[in-house]
Protein backbone atom coordinates (compact mmCIF):
# COMPACT_ATOMS: atom_id res chain seq x y z
CA UNK A 1 0.00 0.00 0.00
CA UNK A 2 1.16 3.82 -0.22
CA UNK A 3 0.85 3.85 3.37
CA UNK A 4 3.66 1.26 4.24
CA UNK A 5 5.60 2.42 0.93
CA UNK A 6 5.61 6.10 2.39
CA UNK A 7 6.65 4.76 5.87
CA UNK A 8 9.75 2.95 3.89
CA UNK A 9 11.06 6.13 2.72
CA UNK A 10 13.74 8.33 4.00
CA UNK A 11 13.04 11.96 3.98
CA UNK A 12 16.02 15.13 3.99
CA UNK A 13 15.47 17.84 5.34
CA UNK A 14 18.64 19.59 5.16
CA UNK A 15 18.69 22.65 3.00
CA UNK A 16 20.75 20.62 -0.21
CA UNK A 17 18.22 18.09 0.11
CA UNK A 18 15.15 19.75 0.54
CA UNK A 19 11.84 17.59 -0.47
CA UNK A 20 14.30 14.89 -1.16
CA UNK A 21 13.14 11.36 -0.82
CA UNK A 22 14.51 7.71 -1.24
CA UNK A 23 13.15 4.29 -0.03
CA UNK A 24 15.63 2.22 1.99
CA UNK A 25 17.08 -0.06 -0.04
CA UNK A 26 17.88 2.68 -2.86
CA UNK A 27 19.85 4.76 0.28
CA UNK A 28 21.33 1.65 1.06
CA UNK A 29 22.94 1.02 -2.67
CA UNK A 30 23.92 4.78 -2.49
CA UNK A 31 25.65 4.35 1.00
CA UNK A 32 27.63 1.17 -0.53
CA UNK A 33 28.83 3.54 -4.06
CA UNK A 34 29.98 5.69 -1.50
CA UNK A 35 32.17 3.51 0.32
CA UNK A 36 34.01 2.34 -2.82
CA UNK A 37 33.94 5.99 -4.09
CA UNK A 38 35.90 7.06 -0.80
CA UNK A 39 33.15 9.42 -0.26
CA UNK A 40 33.99 9.20 3.76
CA UNK A 41 36.15 11.10 5.80
CA UNK A 42 36.85 10.61 10.16
CA UNK A 43 36.62 13.89 11.78
CA UNK A 44 38.42 14.03 15.40
CA UNK A 45 36.93 15.74 17.94
CA UNK A 46 38.93 16.94 20.88
CA UNK A 47 38.69 15.58 24.76
CA UNK A 48 40.05 18.14 27.28
CA UNK A 49 42.15 17.38 30.16
CA UNK A 50 40.05 19.01 33.31
CA UNK A 51 43.66 19.99 35.31
CA UNK A 52 45.74 20.64 32.35
CA UNK A 53 43.83 21.85 29.03
CA UNK A 54 45.26 19.68 27.24
CA UNK A 55 43.83 17.37 24.72
CA UNK A 56 44.12 13.86 25.47
CA UNK A 57 42.69 12.37 23.48
CA UNK A 58 39.53 12.56 20.87
CA UNK A 59 36.84 10.94 19.30
CA UNK A 60 36.62 9.95 15.34
CA UNK A 61 33.34 10.96 14.04
CA UNK A 62 32.36 9.81 10.39
CA UNK A 63 31.62 12.22 7.75
CA UNK A 64 29.85 11.35 4.61
CA UNK A 65 30.57 14.30 1.80
CA UNK A 66 28.33 13.20 -1.18
CA UNK A 67 28.93 14.35 -4.51
CA UNK A 68 25.51 14.82 -5.33
CA UNK A 69 23.69 15.56 -1.85
CA UNK A 70 26.77 17.32 0.25
CA UNK A 71 27.06 16.46 3.99
CA UNK A 72 25.30 13.54 5.34
CA UNK A 73 24.92 13.34 8.67
CA UNK A 74 26.03 9.99 10.56
CA UNK A 75 22.36 10.46 12.75
CA UNK A 76 20.95 9.85 9.05
CA UNK A 77 22.95 6.98 7.59
CA UNK A 78 24.15 5.34 10.62
CA UNK A 79 21.26 3.73 11.56
CA UNK A 80 20.26 2.82 8.15
CA UNK A 81 23.42 1.39 7.69
CA UNK A 82 22.90 -0.33 11.19
CA UNK A 83 19.91 -2.35 9.60
CA UNK A 84 22.59 -4.79 7.70
CA UNK A 85 26.31 -6.03 6.95
CA UNK A 86 26.45 -1.77 5.79
CA UNK A 87 27.74 -1.01 9.37
CA UNK A 88 30.30 -3.71 9.55
CA UNK A 89 31.91 -2.43 6.55
CA UNK A 90 31.76 1.37 7.48
CA UNK A 91 32.99 0.39 11.30
CA UNK A 92 36.26 -1.07 9.41
CA UNK A 93 36.55 1.40 7.11
CA UNK A 94 36.71 3.55 10.18
CA UNK A 95 38.71 1.52 12.44
CA UNK A 96 41.39 1.26 9.48
CA UNK A 97 40.93 5.33 8.65
CA UNK A 98 42.03 5.98 12.69
CA UNK A 99 44.70 3.42 13.22
CA UNK A 100 46.34 5.47 9.94
CA UNK A 101 45.31 8.15 11.15
CA UNK A 102 47.76 7.20 14.94
CA UNK A 103 50.00 6.00 12.96
CA UNK A 104 50.56 9.44 11.87
CA UNK A 105 50.09 11.44 15.07
CA UNK A 106 52.13 9.09 16.68
CA UNK A 107 55.41 11.25 17.17
CA UNK A 108 53.10 14.60 18.28
CA UNK A 109 50.61 13.51 21.00
CA UNK A 110 51.11 13.38 24.60
CA UNK A 111 51.92 10.15 26.47
CA UNK A 112 48.19 8.23 27.16
CA UNK A 113 46.46 9.63 24.22
CA UNK A 114 43.22 7.84 22.72
CA UNK A 115 41.96 8.16 19.63
CA UNK A 116 37.97 6.71 20.39
CA UNK A 117 35.85 4.85 17.71
CA UNK A 118 32.09 4.09 17.34
CA UNK A 119 31.02 0.35 17.74
CA UNK A 120 28.04 -0.27 16.33
CA UNK A 121 26.26 -3.63 18.16
CA UNK A 122 26.35 -5.85 14.44
CA UNK A 123 30.17 -4.62 14.50
CA UNK A 124 31.01 -5.75 18.50
CA UNK A 125 29.46 -8.99 17.59
CA UNK A 126 31.07 -9.35 14.39
CA UNK A 127 33.62 -12.56 14.12
CA UNK A 128 36.49 -10.94 13.00
CA UNK A 129 36.78 -7.85 15.16
CA UNK A 130 39.00 -8.68 17.38
CA UNK A 131 41.53 -10.07 14.36
CA UNK A 132 40.90 -6.90 12.11
CA UNK A 133 41.69 -5.02 15.20
CA UNK A 134 45.09 -6.52 16.05
CA UNK A 135 46.21 -6.79 12.07
CA UNK A 136 45.58 -2.95 12.09
CA UNK A 137 47.72 -2.65 15.58
CA UNK A 138 50.42 -4.63 13.66
CA UNK A 139 49.85 -2.93 10.36
CA UNK A 140 50.44 0.62 11.82
CA UNK A 141 52.72 -0.25 14.21
CA UNK A 142 50.41 1.85 17.08
CA UNK A 143 50.48 1.56 20.53
CA UNK A 144 47.31 -0.39 21.26
CA UNK A 145 47.26 1.84 24.34
CA UNK A 146 46.04 4.75 22.14
CA UNK A 147 43.13 3.08 20.68
CA UNK A 148 39.91 3.14 22.54
CA UNK A 149 36.42 1.90 22.13
CA UNK A 150 32.87 3.40 22.63
CA UNK A 151 30.15 1.17 23.07
CA UNK A 152 26.08 2.31 24.53
CA UNK A 153 24.60 0.87 26.78
CA UNK A 154 21.68 -0.63 24.53
CA UNK A 155 24.63 -2.46 23.02
CA UNK A 156 26.33 -4.12 26.17
CA UNK A 157 22.36 -5.26 27.67
CA UNK A 158 21.00 -6.52 24.35
CA UNK A 159 23.91 -9.19 24.51
CA UNK A 160 25.53 -8.92 27.63
CA UNK A 161 27.99 -12.20 27.57
CA UNK A 162 28.97 -11.84 23.84
CA UNK A 163 29.85 -7.96 24.46
CA UNK A 164 31.82 -9.13 27.74
CA UNK A 165 33.90 -11.67 25.89
CA UNK A 166 34.74 -9.35 22.78
CA UNK A 167 35.57 -5.94 25.52
CA UNK A 168 37.79 -8.19 27.26
CA UNK A 169 39.68 -9.29 23.97
CA UNK A 170 39.97 -5.92 22.84
CA UNK A 171 41.48 -4.81 26.70
CA UNK A 172 43.67 -7.79 26.34
CA UNK A 173 45.09 -6.20 23.11
CA UNK A 174 45.95 -3.09 25.60
CA UNK A 175 42.57 -1.21 24.16
CA UNK A 176 40.01 1.04 26.59
CA UNK A 177 36.78 0.61 26.42
CA UNK A 178 33.60 3.49 27.25
CA UNK A 179 30.49 3.18 27.55
CA UNK A 180 28.45 6.27 25.48
CA UNK A 181 25.74 8.18 26.06
CA UNK A 182 25.41 6.96 29.74
CA UNK A 183 22.39 7.37 31.18
CA UNK A 184 20.03 7.33 28.16
CA UNK A 185 19.73 3.31 27.67
CA UNK A 186 18.56 0.93 30.22
CA UNK A 187 20.63 2.68 33.17
CA UNK A 188 21.19 -0.96 34.80
CA UNK A 189 23.69 0.14 36.96
CA UNK A 190 24.96 -4.00 38.13
CA UNK A 191 25.79 -3.93 34.33
CA UNK A 192 29.24 -1.16 35.07
CA UNK A 193 30.28 -4.07 37.36
CA UNK A 194 29.81 -6.75 34.86
CA UNK A 195 31.32 -5.77 31.62
CA UNK A 196 35.22 -4.77 31.60
CA UNK A 197 35.27 -0.73 31.17
CA UNK A 198 37.45 2.01 30.94
CA UNK A 199 35.66 4.90 30.94
CA UNK A 200 32.08 6.56 31.05
CA UNK A 201 30.44 9.18 29.04
CA UNK A 202 27.56 11.42 30.72
CA UNK A 203 25.41 12.01 27.75
CA UNK A 204 25.08 15.52 26.67
CA UNK A 205 21.25 15.51 28.17
CA UNK A 206 22.12 15.63 31.55
CA UNK A 207 24.86 18.56 30.82
CA UNK A 208 22.88 20.73 28.42
CA UNK A 209 20.56 22.14 30.82
CA UNK A 210 22.61 21.42 34.23
CA UNK A 211 23.95 24.98 34.37
CA UNK A 212 20.14 25.51 35.35
CA UNK A 213 18.20 22.64 36.36
CA UNK A 214 19.38 21.41 39.60
CA UNK A 215 18.61 18.17 39.23
CA UNK A 216 20.72 17.45 36.22
CA UNK A 217 23.51 19.24 37.74
CA UNK A 218 22.65 16.97 40.75
CA UNK A 219 22.36 13.78 38.44
CA UNK A 220 26.01 14.68 36.98
CA UNK A 221 27.63 14.91 40.03
CA UNK A 222 26.15 12.18 41.19
CA UNK A 223 27.39 9.90 38.01
CA UNK A 224 30.87 11.00 38.28
CA UNK A 225 30.95 10.05 41.68
CA UNK A 226 29.57 6.55 41.32
CA UNK A 227 31.86 6.42 38.24
CA UNK A 228 34.89 7.12 40.23
CA UNK A 229 33.48 4.54 43.20
CA UNK A 230 34.03 1.81 40.20
CA UNK A 231 37.09 3.04 39.29
CA UNK A 232 36.49 4.64 36.18
CA UNK A 233 37.44 7.60 34.37
CA UNK A 234 34.72 10.58 33.19
CA UNK A 235 34.28 12.08 30.27
CA UNK A 236 31.49 15.03 29.72
CA UNK A 237 29.75 14.93 26.17
CA UNK A 238 28.13 18.42 24.91
CA UNK A 239 29.90 20.65 27.20
CA UNK A 240 28.97 23.89 25.58
CA UNK A 241 29.59 26.64 28.39
CA UNK A 242 31.93 28.00 30.64
CA UNK A 243 29.41 27.53 33.27
CA UNK A 244 28.99 23.91 32.16
CA UNK A 245 32.97 23.39 32.39
CA UNK A 246 32.76 25.55 35.68
CA UNK A 247 30.82 22.90 37.35
CA UNK A 248 31.38 19.30 36.12
CA UNK A 249 35.43 20.82 36.99
CA UNK A 250 33.78 21.23 40.71
CA UNK A 251 32.38 17.83 40.15
CA UNK A 252 36.16 16.23 39.47
CA UNK A 253 35.11 15.41 36.23
CA UNK A 254 37.88 13.98 34.68
CA UNK A 255 37.66 14.83 30.76
CA UNK A 256 35.42 17.44 28.26
CA UNK A 257 34.19 17.05 25.24
CA UNK A 258 31.90 19.78 23.08
CA UNK A 259 31.76 22.61 21.15
CA UNK A 260 32.95 25.14 23.85
CA UNK A 261 36.51 23.39 23.60
CA UNK A 262 36.39 22.34 19.48
CA UNK A 263 33.44 20.77 17.10
CA UNK A 264 34.72 17.67 15.64
CA UNK A 265 37.17 19.02 12.76
CA UNK A 266 39.61 17.12 10.26
CA UNK A 267 42.67 15.92 11.03
CA UNK A 268 45.01 18.56 10.37
CA UNK A 269 43.30 21.06 12.84
CA UNK A 270 42.84 18.77 15.65
CA UNK A 271 46.51 18.38 14.91
CA UNK A 272 46.94 21.88 15.98
CA UNK A 273 45.11 21.64 19.08
CA UNK A 274 46.86 19.27 19.89
CA UNK A 275 50.04 21.05 20.10
CA UNK A 276 48.21 24.14 21.01
CA UNK A 277 45.20 24.69 22.45
CA UNK A 278 43.22 28.08 21.64
CA UNK A 279 41.34 27.74 25.01
CA UNK A 280 42.95 28.19 28.40
CA UNK A 281 41.49 26.74 31.58
CA UNK A 282 40.77 29.60 34.48
CA UNK A 283 41.96 28.59 37.45
CA UNK A 284 38.49 27.58 40.03
CA UNK A 285 37.14 30.98 40.98
CA UNK A 286 37.20 30.05 45.14
CA UNK A 287 34.47 32.87 45.61
CA UNK A 288 32.11 30.64 43.65
CA UNK A 289 29.37 28.83 45.44
CA UNK A 290 28.30 26.14 44.92
CA UNK A 291 24.46 25.20 45.84
CA UNK A 292 24.45 21.78 46.08
P1 LIG B 1 28.10 10.01 19.66
O1 LIG B 1 29.05 8.89 19.57
O2 LIG B 1 27.40 10.20 20.96
O3 LIG B 1 28.94 11.31 19.26
C1 LIG B 1 28.77 12.58 19.83
C2 LIG B 1 27.92 13.46 18.97
O4 LIG B 1 27.69 14.69 19.66
C3 LIG B 1 28.59 13.87 17.66
O5 LIG B 1 27.57 13.98 16.66
C4 LIG B 1 29.18 15.24 17.99
O6 LIG B 1 29.39 16.06 16.85
C5 LIG B 1 28.09 15.78 18.87
N1 LIG B 1 28.60 16.82 19.78
C6 LIG B 1 29.81 16.91 20.34
N2 LIG B 1 29.92 17.98 21.15
C7 LIG B 1 28.72 18.60 21.10
C8 LIG B 1 28.19 19.80 21.73
O7 LIG B 1 28.86 20.49 22.49
N3 LIG B 1 26.89 20.11 21.43
C9 LIG B 1 26.13 19.35 20.59
N4 LIG B 1 24.88 19.75 20.36
N5 LIG B 1 26.60 18.22 19.99
C10 LIG B 1 27.87 17.86 20.24
P2 LIG B 1 27.76 13.38 15.20
O8 LIG B 1 29.18 13.54 14.75
O9 LIG B 1 26.67 13.93 14.36
O10 LIG B 1 27.52 11.83 15.42
C11 LIG B 1 26.28 11.37 15.83
C12 LIG B 1 26.31 9.91 16.21
O11 LIG B 1 26.59 9.10 15.05
C13 LIG B 1 27.40 9.56 17.21
O12 LIG B 1 26.97 9.89 18.51
C14 LIG B 1 27.51 8.07 16.98
O13 LIG B 1 26.50 7.38 17.66
C15 LIG B 1 27.28 7.95 15.48
N6 LIG B 1 28.58 7.85 14.79
C16 LIG B 1 29.39 8.85 14.34
N7 LIG B 1 30.50 8.34 13.75
C17 LIG B 1 30.39 7.00 13.84
C18 LIG B 1 31.23 5.88 13.41
O14 LIG B 1 32.33 6.03 12.86
N8 LIG B 1 30.75 4.62 13.67
C19 LIG B 1 29.55 4.41 14.31
N9 LIG B 1 29.16 3.14 14.53
N10 LIG B 1 28.77 5.41 14.73
C20 LIG B 1 29.18 6.69 14.50
MG1 LIG C 1 30.55 8.26 20.70
MG1 LIG D 1 27.96 9.99 22.84
MG1 LIG E 1 24.97 8.95 20.44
Amino acid sequence: SKGSNERNKLHFSSPVVQGYSISRTQFKAKIKKALEQDEFELFYQPQVDSSTGQVIGCEALIRWFSKDQGMISPTVFIPVAEECQLIVDIGNWALNAACAQLKEWQAYVPAKFTVAINLSTRHLASLDLVNYVEELINKYEIDPTMLEFEITESAIIENLEGTVDVLRQLQILGCSISVDDFGTGYSNLTYLRQIPLDRLKIDRCFIKEMAYILEDASLSRMIIQISHTLGLEVVAEGVETEAQYHLLKKFNCDFFQGFYFSKPKPAAEVLELIKAPTWKLKAEDSKDTLLI
